[in-house]
């Protein structure tokens, strides 16, 4: 390099490459002799032993915990396993084989005790599977993983299905958790894959931990009215998937109607409100909220069949409102809550068209305004968030003038998907906690709501039980 070069180079800071480039050529005649390559080629080969060694150290490991725990249940359980087993042959029925699929596909037989269906036992539930315990221990089956499917089930059909059988299937899964919690919104196989992809060890002993609450108090409805009605309230008994078509047929059917979701708390409103009762009456669309109305259908004994609350709702109608080319108007909360709301909606649902955003802090003189707002973004869905019974009220009062062809008092959804409130995570859901979540976050408003509220809400139910007989309307499917 000539000398003026190197001196330029050396003042704007420049080093000068030679010797750093023949180092570099050096480095690479090392790397890409025969000595070289082949000593990579053992470093390659010692990693990927490493590595397989340590999964398969894992999964031994795994399988050797599994084992000694499925002995320690066996043997302990064994004399309670022996008289149900007694019992059931007494009933007429017995221990029962049945074939399943275990992991890559392959066959296996499940044991179970087997209850005829006449028999009160056969509602035992979870208990009957314990003599899964032995494929445990064998190694068919683990203690959590998808459900052992029969080969006659079809899972093939969806496309990522047969992941689920690079795991043993599972004598607890997430998907029998989140069905008996009520929450069971996405197909098996989508919980299946969720696991999959989420699966880890704390994550197992969670869903085992939160198993033994739920085996107890979790519902899973299969005789279910298709309404349900307590306290003077009627309730539209249906499935999410149910839930969002209706709204979807009734925004494209052009007549104003009106949804409303129902919780505990709204329950203890009714009773004393009697304009609330009757807008919740003339809903078109009454839809099941939380665990307290999933506690209200055990104790009067209609089953709920899904826990049924917009926030849970809104990614299921977004995604069916742009399948339908429906637009969204999103009002209430504090200004900047619904426009952030929409944010977080047109990034997940780019084709869905927000027709407007208001928040819901206006005076009586303003309401005209808003009216015409709404009418001009001919919205087809309108959310309103106000809080209940206020938005439920105002909408029905309304819901000519508004013009939009579906209104749904939403409570504090635009503050969840805002961001200003975070939403209990999946697993307090789960054990139906998310009420003391919400309390914790604002114990001063909601420590009456949650804390008296429930009291009572339960004290009137019992008062229901006790006094409603088999042919009263109120009681609807009760059975004494
Ligand atoms: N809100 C409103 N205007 C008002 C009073 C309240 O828009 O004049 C909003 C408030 O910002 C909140 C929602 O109404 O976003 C009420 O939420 P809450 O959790 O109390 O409703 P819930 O789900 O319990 O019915």
């Amino acid at each position: 390099m000539p000398a003026k070069k190197q001196e330029l180079d050396s003042q704007q800071g420049y080093v000068s490459d030679t010797p750093s480039r023949s180092h570099l050529l050096a480095n690479l005649d090392d790397k890409f002799s025969k000595d070289g390559i082949r000593q990579r080629k053992r470093a390659l080969f010692r990693h990927s032993l490493a590595w397989t060694l340590s999964i398969w150290a894992a999964e031994v490991l795994r399988r050797l915990i599994e084992a000694t725990l499925a002995a320690f249940l066996i043997a302990i359980l064994s004399p309670f396993l022996l008289a149900l087993l007694l019992l059931a042959r007494l009933s007429g029925g017995g221990l029962r084989e049945q074939t399943r699929l275990g992991r890559w596909a392959t066959h296996f037989q499940q044991y179970e005790i087997h209850f005829p269906p006449s028999s009160f036992l056969s509602r035992l539930g979870f208990l009957r599977s314990l003599p899964a315990l032995v494929n445990v221990f064998r190694g068919e089956m683990s203690f959590i993983g998808p459900r052992a499917a029969s080969p006659a089930e079809t899972f093939s059909g969806e496309r990522m299905a047969w992941k689920r059988y690079n795991l043993r299937p599972g004598l607890l899964s997430l998907w029998w958790l989140r069905k008996r919690a009520n929450i069971a919104y996405s197909t098996e196989v989508g919980l299946d894959l969720e696991y999959i992809e989420t699966n880890s060890l704390w994550g197992d002993l969670g869903i085992a931990a939160r198993a033994i609450p739920t085996a107890f108090f979790g519902g899973g409805a299969s005789d279910a009215p298709p309404k349900l009605s307590f306290l003077g309230v009627n309730i539209d008994n249906l499935t999410m998937a149910e839930a969002s078509a209706r709204i979807i047929s009734m925004a494209q059917s052009g007549v104003p109607s009106q949804v409303s979701f129902v919780n505990a708390d709204c329950v203890n409103i009714a009773f004393n409100d009697s304009q609330y009762k009757q807008t919740l009456a003339s809903s078109q669309l009454v839809l099941a909220d939380g665990i307290g109305v999933r506690i209200a259908g055990a104790i009067l004994n209609q089953h709920v069949r899904e826990n049924i609350n917009g926030t849970d709702m809104l990614p299921f109608l977004c995604d069916a409102a742009e399948q339908a080319g429906l637009s969204l108007y999103l009002l209430g909360g504090r200004p900047g809550i619904p426009e952030a709301a929409a944010d977080w909606i047109t990034q997940r649902y780019p084709d869905l068209r927000i027709a407007g955003c208001r928040h819901g802090y206006f005076s009586p003189e303003e309401e005209p305004s808003i009216f015409e707002a709404i009418k001009d973004s001919r919205a087809d869905i309108l959310l309103v968030a106000f809080g209940a019974p206020r938005q439920e009220k105002w909408i029905a009062s309304h819901k000519t003038q508004l013009a939009a062809k579906v209104s749904i008092g939403v409570g504090g959804l635009l503050d969840f998907y805002s961001g200003r409130i975070p939403r209990a995570p999946v697993w307090i859901r789960e054990l139906g906690m998310e009420w003391f979540y919400r309390f914790w976050q604002e114990p001063r408003r909601m420590w009456r709501r949650y804390f008296l509220g429930n009291a009572v809400f339960l004290y009137r139910l019992a008062e229901e039980r006790l006094h409603a007989r088999p042919s009263s309307p109120r009681a609807g499917g009760l059975t004494t």
